[in-house]
């Protein structure tokens, strides 16, 4: 029923030689202070791909003072912005020659299809980069207008160093969203990878390095979440912490950074978004957006549309067509042409996943199609559909980050508002319908931080992407994201003359 690896064609691309496994501090690869590693792994089959160095707080203590050295002494936040921003465009340009290669060490890492990784994550990457060294040189204060003979500007500052800790589902996407606004405002950076995907952030650092990133700006630390992350998040000398995670660990680093010293931060965390089908949509189209919404990158996206509501009138027809689309989901080796999805990253979610699976079966959801690990060896799900599902299933309420499309039915405007906002998350939402009004009531009353309206998982650079509730704090990408690495100062003067 599924396509696996046997059924499709030889490897479009193999695994790369994995050339950077240390820590990289003040323009360095250095073993870690412990000497310790720890091993990265190929979803494909459980395999090491590579012992990696393994930061912990004395680690960080080093990043944290490269960086603090780097910001306090400069060049990079006194330089002039149109020189940090040609530096971005060099690296830019590197990355371009070097996509093929970074994408394979994504795919490999992560498990994501290489296609995916080489058409469409890498030249975003690219492209974000360019985006924010557009902005390098474009980001200035005002003159305010105040009562009495002052005159008055802001200044808008780099903040300082930027802690930022990124998970493992679009390593060098998240990377981008945290690196690239840094960078143009002029901060300096330790970034803590996930322990699961370590590799392709240390490609890409080498390669900022080769563009004429000036040593100690970058540094990338890899490691573990309780150790090298909960170091970063409540580091003294660390002005500003950006994390992107689950909305557990959210909460702990907001406390480390409270505790410590009250760093701003910004979270992007979890959710549980609806995709909701109206009895107008066009059924063929929102079934391929549904399947798209829930099943790209193997199901593990913050914003994955997890709850699909559909209308009564259309509830048959659209369970019939994305119960058969599930079933034509090519699952395989990801580096495989025409796979469209390949291992979980690791075996915790792996079996997180099939918990939930079982947990939809018991509390009484008709399991329509897939449920089931795929082959022996690896960590792939079978693409997995449940109907007749209730909102009070833990499948309707927690985030599963995987293969598992949960359909759940509505009949009206109202009732499919109320059950949408009924969660803790409010990260994104789906629209499907040809009726403007219907739209536009939907999108006003979602909360939510993305409503993508006959359409899904629109990610350009310059769309703010961000969460309400307990999805997260703060906007990234576009505009709104140089907020977060801006400081305001006023500065007033009286006038002599006025
Ligand atoms: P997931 O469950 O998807 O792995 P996490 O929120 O645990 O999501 O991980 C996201 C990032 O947060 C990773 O880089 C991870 O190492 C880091 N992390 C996990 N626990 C902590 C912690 N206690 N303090 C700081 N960072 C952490």
């Amino acid at each position: 029923r599924y396509s696996t690896a046997a059924a499709v064609d030889d490897p479009i691309k193999s695994p790369v030689q994995v050339n950077y496994s240390q820590l990289l501090i003040n323009g360095q690869f250095v073993d870690a202070v412990s000497g310790k590693t720890f091993t990265t792994l190929d979803p494909r089959t459980g395999d090491v791909i590579a012992h990696v160095a393994e930061g912990d707080s004395e680690d960080v203590d080093r990043a944290v003072s490269a960086a603090r050295k780097a910001f306090d002494e400069g060049p990079w936040p006194k330089m002039a912005a149109y020189e940090r921003s040609k530096i971005l465009l060099k690296f830019a340009d590197l990355l371009e020659k070097h996509n093929d290669e970074i994408a394979a060490l994504e795919t490999w890492d992560n498990g994501k299809p290489y296609e995916q990784a080489a058409q469409i994550e890498v030249p975003m990457f690219t492209r974000l980069f360019r985006y924010y060294a557009g902005w390098a040189d474009k980001i200035h204060g005002l003159t305010v207008p105040a009562d009495g003979a002052h005159h008055v500007q802001t200044l808008h500052e780099p903040i300082g160093v930027a802690g930022q800790i990124i998970p493992w589902n679009f390593p060098l996407l998240m990377f981008a969203w945290k690196v690239g606004p840094a960078l143009a405002c002029g901060n300096t950076i330790v970034l803590k990878t996930a322990e699961q995907t370590p590799l392709s952030a240390l490609y890409a650092a080498k390669l900022l390095h080769e563009a004429g990133l000036p040593s100690g700006v970058l540094n990338v630390i890899s490691g573990f979440g309780p150790t090298a992350g909960a170091s970063l998040a409540s580091h003294m000398e660390v002005d500003k912490l950006a994390f992107t995670g689950s909305t557990d660990t959210g909460k702990v680093v907001l406390q480390l950074a409270a505790k410590s010293n009250l760093k701003p931060v910004t979270l992007e965390l979890g959710g549980k978004s609806p995709f909701i089908v109206c009895e107008d949509a066009d059924v063929d189209k929102a079934v391929e957006l549904a399947h798209f919404a829930l099943f790209f990158n193997q199901g593990q996206c913050c914003c994955a549309g997890s709850r699909t509501y559909v209308h009564e009138k259309v509830y048959d027809e659209f369970l019939e067509k994305a119960k058969a689309r599930a079933l034509k989901r090519v699952v395989g080796d990801p580096f495989k042409g025409g796979i469209e999805q390949g291992p979980q990253v690791d075996s915790d979610q792996f079996e997180k996943i099939l918990r939930y699976i079982r947990s939809g079966v018991e509390s009484g959801a008709t399991l329509e199609t897939g449920g089931e690990r795929l082959g022996t060896k690896g960590y792939y799900i079978q693409p997995t559909v449940f109907s007749n599902v209730k909102d009070d299933m833990l499948i309707a309420k927690d985030e599963i980050f995987g293969p598992v499309q949960s359909i759940l039915k509505f009949d009206d405007l109202d009732e499919v508002i109320r059950r949408s906002n009924a969660s803790r998350y409010g990260l994104a939402a789906g629209v499907f319908t040809q009726n403007i009004d219907t739209a536009n009531t939907l999108t006003r009353a979602l909360r939510v931080g993305s409503v993508w309206i006959n359409c899904f998982d629109v990610f350009d650079a310059a769309i703010p992407f961000g969460g309400y509730k307990m999805s997260g704090h703060g906007r990234e990408k576009g505009i709104y994201s140089l907020s977060n690495y801006l400081q305001v100062k006023a500065v007033v003067t009286p006038l002599k003359n006025p």
